[in-house]
């Protein structure tokens, strides 16, 4: 499934004259989630307090790219980038210069991942990409959980917008549920014991430091799974950071 598909206008000639920017750029980087959002999606998906938030002046749209399944890794592999947050560096940079060819003349405002505060889940579900799931990660009608929020920003376009439904969440026709038995921890019930999986991913050789048993078993979206290199590198990044944060705290 291309994200063409899952974000497809119902007019793609465009409604009242305006036009859809050309993705394939992106699609090829393995950059191939997109949504054209509303500035008013941001009423939604700011979390932060109202002096933090960005004046809305000039902004017009608010635009959502993200990676579906591997390509994006493989093309981060390829292309020998790696060192401190090479995804979020990588996908950055290729979405301001896909943006610069696409609307030369708009201004853009990086909202993520440069600010905190911005409920990506929010903004997920207005482009129909979101369904809750029992892991608390979002569930993407095509690529199950293997998908990922890489850039959100406002600019000053005037593009087709993508505002759609998810449907039915794969979760609920997912009779067995199997990330419930793979959870070593049992933190997989209805909803995901946050406190539970964090104190079973920092104990000595715990098998989910770097991986999540629970969501390999998931059969959402499973062609679409992330390589080892990948999920060690995202899985170990976010135990440094859970890590950090409970030394603080301690
Ligand atoms: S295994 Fe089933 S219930 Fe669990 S996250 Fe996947 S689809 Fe949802
Ligand atoms: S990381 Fe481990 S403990 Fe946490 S939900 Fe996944 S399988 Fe369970």
């Amino acid at each position: 499934m291309t994200n063409a598909d899952a974000v497809a206008p119902t007019d793609p000639t465009g409604a009242g004259g305006r036009r859809r920017p050309d993705f394939s750029g992106l699609d090829r980087l393995g950059l191939n989630l997109h949504a054209i959002l509303p500035l008013s999606a941001m009423d939604r998906a700011w979390r932060g307090k109202p002096a933090t938030r960005v004046e809305r002046g000039h902004w017009r749209q608010v635009v959502v790219v993200g990676n579906g399944g591997p390509s994006l890794w493989r093309t981060l592999e390829q292309r020998g980038i790696t060192g401190n947050d090479p995804i979020d560096r990588f996908s950055v940079q290729a979405v301001s210069d896909w943006l610069a060819s696409q609307a030369p003349s708009a201004r853009s405002l990086l909202l993520y991942p440069a600010q905190s505060g911005i409920d990506l889940q929010t903004l997920g579900r207005l482009a129909g990409w979101h369904q809750p799931s029992p892991l608390m990660l979002g569930m993407h009608p095509g690529w199950g959980s293997w998908f990922g929020y890489r850039v959100v920003m406002l600019t000053e376009t005037d593009w087709v917008e993508d505002v759609r439904a998810a449907g039915t969440s794969a979760c609920e026709g997912c009779a067995s549920r199997p990330c419930v038995t793979a959870c070593p921890a049992g933190a997989v019930g209805t909803g995901l014991d946050l406190a539970r999986c964090i104190a079973h991913r920092l104990s000595p050789d715990s098998p989910c430091a770097t991986d999540c048993l629970a969501r390999l078993v998931c059969p959402a979206g499973a062609e679409h799974r992330y390589c080892e290199a990948q999920r060690k590198h995202s899985y170990g990044e976010s135990l440094r950071a859970i890590a950090h944060w409970r030394e603080r705290a301690d």
